[in-house]
């Protein structure tokens, strides 16, 4: 474990390194405890760099072996080597160089998962950011690109299997039991995408040819006995091949292309250079164990990762401040091939719903950060929702002001231009002002400041004028060390919409630029006219969700009712009821807190049901219509003294009054909605069990829901229907015979199976309650769970301590000292992933002041914990400043 230096590293002091690594052979000789590292690098000095400046490499926990330098021992008083840091005093005069150095690393004890691992006896890498650096010595950062050359020797029986990067170049045996295996990769790239994988696999083989007609060797290698799982994610990759031909012109560059399934992961996925290892949950699938969510976010990862090999590889980061150049705009992408592969409109607003419950809070808080961060003590902290999330939506507003056009043609341009460079959101930013024409300075703020930007906006109609006016006005709230914000670019998409649906003509308009129904606002204010506009509009806004902002829109309830029924955009008609929904559960809430029974409109109520059952919206999206705005997405509409149980029974409350008055029309749609057809993970047959699923949920609160929720769960011939139906018994009927009982029955068929007792424990963990606390505790000691494993600890302390706003905000406090015990106990073994649950208390000052309290209390006794990672003291420390 690498302990807390202090060290802040800043944008500002970024400078090329004054050697380069040209060329890195590497040979591994594979033992679980004593595995055999030998580098040859081959070492260049920069030309304006003088002979006397020292080599400084970079480890983590390393035992150096042996150093040689054009095959001569190097003398111990020209180096010096520590376990973090290898450094040559006076490398030779030449101006190139080799350089050997041994080392020797022990997988089988890595329970960080970072650098060389084993996870199930299959040794495994994982090298982004800095995990390079715990297998070699190495200038381990993003703008050291090199080629690789790779031989793995490891014994046969042990490890059948000897995969790297690139196309394979040589294989034998050498004796005794052992063999290898050379690999090669023409395309130079930084350390971070080094892999390697060895051991007992089976694989799943298909292949694929290009545009340009060439034949590229798929793999996906999966635990023996597992290979007919992986026949979605196989489907998923070819599409994501063909689909990145077409909408950007990218071809596969490699003869081979495998994908590695293991049980042991940090993150979702690896793009490594020709070798993406993934967590097995995003490649495992069949109808028996995955759900409906499963196989999209299988779809999706596969997608993203695939795509990296242009956006990452291809084309890298010159240094970790510039993530964003990567993720964003692959998360970007993989956002439109998920689109185009199922419905545009369900999956914007699915976008929109994620963005909103992890990005708004971290925007929101005290880990707010710039899409490209200027400083960071621990980049592990840095692979966020604000980069990922956010970072896509400033790619896809570069498109809605440029055009799909200009946009295609930028990008065209960024991969000419910059193929093979480690490059930068500046050269990013530049290409689509090269092609285009227009200054994108105001735009790029979008990329240096923190902060989610709010519109406030108010209309006027003068009938005798004919004219309407639209009143703007942008403010970016205070950030982290950053109190003075600068005025923005925002594009916001617009319509003006009037009896049925139809838009509202206008003749003229000023006040702002306009064009393609999208307003640009760059000053503080703007008065934007409409001239010629004979009828009172209502006006739909952000439509699309054309800009990540918040708004607050002084507007009749009569439009937002009109809007829910009328509005052209997908999207907006959806966000106009989640809107009204929100708008209720507040009042509701506050209702809840002053003592009184809380009351809904009926209109409210009957517009539920209307969405229900209108046979012209898609069933998916009327799933997500009628799914009620989360407990945590409320909380962050009030703002502060925040109390989770007054938030809960306002939403139980207006769930309960929408099903009563819904019942009958529900119950019909339910029945209806019955899958008769094979199963089939597609979109449409997805998003039907999807709104079946939905109204079961609402139908479980009226008389008879337990015996209806069992006979749903018993009956179900997919795993979707299964876990749903589990879900609404444990959470709706907590302790019930009928909860108890599907509990019991579902671990005894799958307990052991570790991906779907996940769900079981995701399940339980989301319980809402006071109880919830104490079954959380007791499932730790469970067979199937394990603190070692990343989603074991995701499925039961991660969904406790983010997805239960009852039951972790539980108000004695014991939620918060239960949880700062397990982030401490995490850290010992995996100090990334302890880090990353410590973010559940990002939003602890929106608490009600006793809550609040004991929340700082628990997150003071992890910071005052002895020997704290870097990762875990980065993330409390900014959270409690
Ligand atoms: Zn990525």
């Amino acid at each position: 474990m690498r302990t807390d230096t202090g060290q802040v590293f800043k944008l500002e002091d970024y400078r090329p390194n004054d050697y380069l690594i040209p060329k890195t052979d590497l040979t591994f000789r594979l033992s679980p405890d004593a595995t055999r590292v030998t580098a040859v690098l081959t070492i260049e000095r920069r030309d304006d760099v003088s002979v006397s400046a020292p080599l400084v490499l970079d480890g983590d926990g390393l035992t150096l072996k042996r150093i040689e330098i054009d095959d001569k021992k190097v003398k111990p008083a020209d180096l010096l080597a520590t376990p973090d840091q290898l450094t040559i005093l006076k490398p030779p005069a030449a101006r190139r160089f080799q350089l050997l150095i041994e080392t020797e690393v022990a997988p089988a004890g890595n329970e960080a998962l970072m650098g060389l691992y084993r996870s199930s006896h299959v040794y495994c890498t994982q090298c982004e950011a800095e995990g390079f650096r715990r297998i070699t010595y190495f200038l381990d950062r993003p703008d050291i690109l090199s080629v690789y050359t790779v031989r793995i020797e490891a014994m046969r029986d042990e490890a059948p299997l000897l995969l790297s990067n690139g196309n394979s170049v040589d294989r034998g045996d050498l004796g005794d039991g052992w063999h290898y295996a050379s690999w090669h990769d023409p395309f130079p790239k930084p350390s971070y995408l080094f892999a390697l994988v060895a051991g007992n696999l089976g694989q799943l083989a298909d292949s694929f040819v290009t545009l340009s007609g060439r034949t590229v060797e798929l793999g996906i290698y999966v635990e023996p006995g597992k290979e007919k799982l992986a026949g979605y994610a196989m489907d998923a990759l070819k599409r994501s091949m063909k689909w990145d031909e077409e909408a950007f012109g990218r071809e596969y560059d490699l003869d081979v292309f495998n994908i590695v399934a293991v049980s042991d992961f940090n993150m979702g996925a690896m793009e490594n250079k020709g070798l993406n290892i993934f967590n097995d949950k995003y490649v495992l699938a069949d109808r028996e164990t995955a759900t409906d969510a499963d196989f999209a976010n299988i779809e999706a990862i596969i997608a993203h990762e695939y795509f990296h090999n242009w956006t990452g590889n291809r084309i890298t980061c010159r240094d970790w401040f510039q993530l964003c150049l990567k993720e964003g705009l692959t998360v970007f992408r993989d956002h439109e091939f998920s689109a185009d592969q199922r419905s545009r409109a369900v999956k914007r607003i699915a976008e929109v719903r994620t963005l909103r419950a992890h990005q708004f809070p971290e925007d929101q808080g005290p880990l707010a950060h710039p899409v490209r961060p200027r400083r960071y003590r621990e980049i592990n902290n840095f692979y966020t929702a604000t980069v990922y999330e956010k970072g896509s939506e400033v790619v896809r507003m570069i498109r809605t002001i440029l055009g799909a056009d200009v946009f295609r043609a930028g990008m065209d341009l960024y991969f000419e231009r910059h193929d093979g460079d480690a490059a930068t959101i500046e050269d990013f930013i530049k290409v689509f002002e090269d092609v285009s024409g227009r200054d994108l300075s105001q735009f790029a703020l979008w990329y240096h400041q923190a902060g989610t930007p709010n519109l406030t906006i108010s209309s006027t109609h003068n009938p005798a004028a004919q004219e309407f006016t639209l009143e703007i006005e942008q403010s970016v709230p205070p950030t982290p060390s950053e109190s003075r914000k600068r005025l923005m670019h925002i594009p916001l998409a617009f319509g003006l919409i009037g009896a049925g649906g139809k838009p509202v003509p206008y003749s003229g308009v000023e006040g702002a630029s306009v064009e393609d129904g999208v307003i640009h606002i760059r000053k503080r204010r703007h008065m934007v006219r409409f001239s010629g506009v004979t009828e009172r509009p209502a006006v739909s806004l952000n439509r699309g969700f054309s800009a990540p902002v918040t708004l607050s829109v002084e507007q009749k309830a009569d439009d937002q009712f009109f809007l829910a029924r009328h509005d052209s955009d997908a999207f907006s008609r959806w966000q106009a009821f989640n809107t009204l929904l929100t708008d209720a559960l507040i009042s509701a809430f506050r209702e809840i807190l002053g003592g009184k029974q809380p009351a809904f409109a009926p209109r409210l109520i009957d517009l539920a049901g209307s969405i229900a059952g209108d046979e012209a919206l898609e069933p998916a999206y009327r799933a997500l219509a009628l799914a009620l705005p989360g407990e945590a997405d409320i909380a962050r509409d009030i703002g502060r003294n925040i109390d989770p149980d007054a938030i809960y029974a306002a939403r139980e409350a207006l769930a309960l009054a929408i099903g009563s008055a819904n019942r009958d029309v529900f119950s019909g749609l339910y029945r209806g909605l019955a899958d008769k057809d094979a199963f089939s993970p597609d979109a449409a047959s997805a998003g039907r069990r999807a709104l079946r699923n939905t109204l079961l949920d609402y139908l479980s609160l009226q008389p008879g829901g337990a015996a209806l929720a069992a006979g749903h769960f018993q009956s179900a011939t997919n795993m979707t229907d299964r876990a749903a139906a589990l879900a609404v018994l444990a959470h709706r009927h907590h302790g019930s015979p009928e909860a108890v009982e599907a509990l019991a029955a579902f671990e005894a068929t799958y307990g052991s199976d570790p991906l779907v007792m996940d769900k079981w424990f995701q399940i339980q963990a989301s319980v809402p309650g006071p109880q919830t606390v104490d079954t959380v505790k007791a499932l730790t000691n469970h067979p199937a769970f394990s603190m070692g494993n990343p989603n074991r600890v995701r499925s039961l302390i991660g969904t406790f301590s983010s997805a239960n706003q009852t039951g972790f905000h539980r108000a004695d406090g014991e939620g918060y000292w239960f949880f700062a015990q397990t982030v401490l106990e995490v850290e010992k073994r995996n100090p990334q992933v302890a880090a990353r649950l410590a973010t559940a208390l990002r939003s602890w000052r929106s608490l009600e002041p006793l809550r609040q309290a004991k929340a700082r209390e628990a997150l003071l006794s992890i910071a005052g914990a002895e020997s704290l990672s870097a990762d875990l003291r980065d993330i409390v420390e900014r959270t409690l400043a």
